[in-house]
């Protein structure tokens, strides 16, 4: 049987690609990635010529099944996606949880990950974090989104699209306040990698005020919030039973 190996790639530098990562690639019959043009690029830079199969979140069902195929054959495959880790905000769940229910052998060849790069260089709480994804396109979804989060206690971590990424700030303000602790991580790894930090209100000032603030990549992490002692429950139960106390006494 074959192995499955899922292959971190760089998410900007390509200096970033382990050695070992390299020799992978140079190894497997076959490479499974997100946009074959993409890593076609990649592959040609690194002198690499591999059967590339197209694996997107449209067609990971179908592809899976032959890719299992080729693993049960005897044959190699390596899973990327365009940018870090597959799987992490990528495709490739449907492939590596039905390989792995197969008994076939899945090994991860570790690498860049936006999302653990910016919380390395952040100066946030990094004991406990909580990774959300992408946060939904549109306002009211992105807000309920958010409004779940207040009262989480570890650093949480989104991805950004630069084309929302105002938007989000300024419903992250809306929802958590203007005093909550944020770092921006814009363009990791590249030419104009930036961290913004501050209050919310500072950063979002900032962004505003920079043209080129809102251009590039994003990863979004807001500090926990406070964590409610026993003394702050006892007084919040007391403010509810006064209310309630109160209540049928109003007019
Ligand atoms: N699999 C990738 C990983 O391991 O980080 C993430 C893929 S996800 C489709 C793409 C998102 O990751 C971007 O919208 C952005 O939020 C984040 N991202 C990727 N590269 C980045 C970079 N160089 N700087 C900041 N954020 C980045």
């Amino acid at each position: 049987q074959g192995v499955l190996y899922i292959v971190a790639t760089p998410i900007g530098n390509l200096d970033d690609l382990s050695s070992r990562a390299v020799s992978v690639l140079n190894g497997v019959d076959v490479v499974a990635a997100e946009d074959t043009r993409h890593s076609g690029r990649l592959l040609q830079h690194l002198g690499l010529h591999k059967r590339l199969i197209a694996l997107h979140d449209h067609n990971e069902r179908d592809r899976a099944g032959s890719l299992l195929q080729e693993l049960e054959a005897g044959r190699s495959v390596a899973l990327i996606s365009d940018a870090g880790t597959p799987l992490i905000s990528d495709p490739g769940y449907v492939l590596v949880r039905e390989a792995r229910s197969r008994g076939l052998k899945v090994s991860p060849i570790p690498g860049a990950c936006a999302l653990v790069a910016a919380l390395s260089a952040a100066g946030l709480p990094t004991d406990r974090f909580l990774f959300v994804g992408f946060l939904p396109a549109k306002r009211s979804g992105r807000r309920a989104a958010l409004e779940q989060q207040v009262r989480e206690t570890a650093t949480l971590v989104f991805y950004e699209s630069p084309h929302r990424i105002l938007d989000a700030v300024s419903d992250i303000a809306a929802v958590f306040g203007e005093e909550r602790e944020i770092v921006l991580g814009r363009e990791l790894t590249k030419t104009f990698e930036t961290f913004y930090s501050g209050s919310v209100a500072e950063v979002l000032a900032t962004l505003e005020a920079d043209p080129h603030g809102t251009k590039g990549e994003f990863v979004v992490m807001i500090h926990g919030a406070e964590p409610v002692t026993s003394d702050d429950d006892a007084g919040a139960l007391d403010v509810d039973r006064l209310l309630k106390l109160l209540l049928p006494e109003l007019p």
